[in-house]
């Protein structure tokens, strides 16, 4: 038995024309094909810049805050969020000894201590 797929009508991906031949193909030529790719690569790029920008500007928001003779101070999330901070943007987590766990933005981080509160640190030499 052969299903027939005459009702379904293919079109590429790039400019939306219908494609005749083979049932798996996508484009109608090389050239879609590659303004395809080069699109979704362009948009991959993008997000990628516009997510480093915010931790990167995090980072700098963090490391504003911390005097370099200090090593943890408290500051209000208002201040951070005046500064830009995004909160919802870090790069990864550490877990102190008291079970506390710290949100860092590469070198910087930061504790939540209460909703209005947050405590910010530098990473210690020991951590990755
Ligand atoms: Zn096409």
């Amino acid at each position: 038995m052969y299903m027939t797929q005459a009702a379904v009508t293919r079109t590429c991906l790039t400019c939306e024309k219908p494609l005749k031949g083979r049932s798996d193909k996508k484009f109608c030529d090389d050239f879609c094909r590659n303004t395809f790719n080069n699109q979704l690569k362009a948009a991959d790029n993008s997000y990628f810049r516009e997510i480093n920008n915010i931790l990167r500007r995090n980072r700098r928001v963090l490391e504003s805050l911390l005097p370099e003779s200090e090593k943890i101070i408290r500051v209000s999330r208002e201040q951070l969020l005046q500064k830009g901070f995004h909160f919802t943007y870090s790069t990864h987590q550490v877990q102190s000894a008291k079970g506390h766990r710290y949100l860092f933005c590469y070198d910087y981080g930061y504790l939540p201590v209460d909703e209005h509160w947050v405590q910010v640190v530098r990473r210690k030499e020991s951590q990755v």
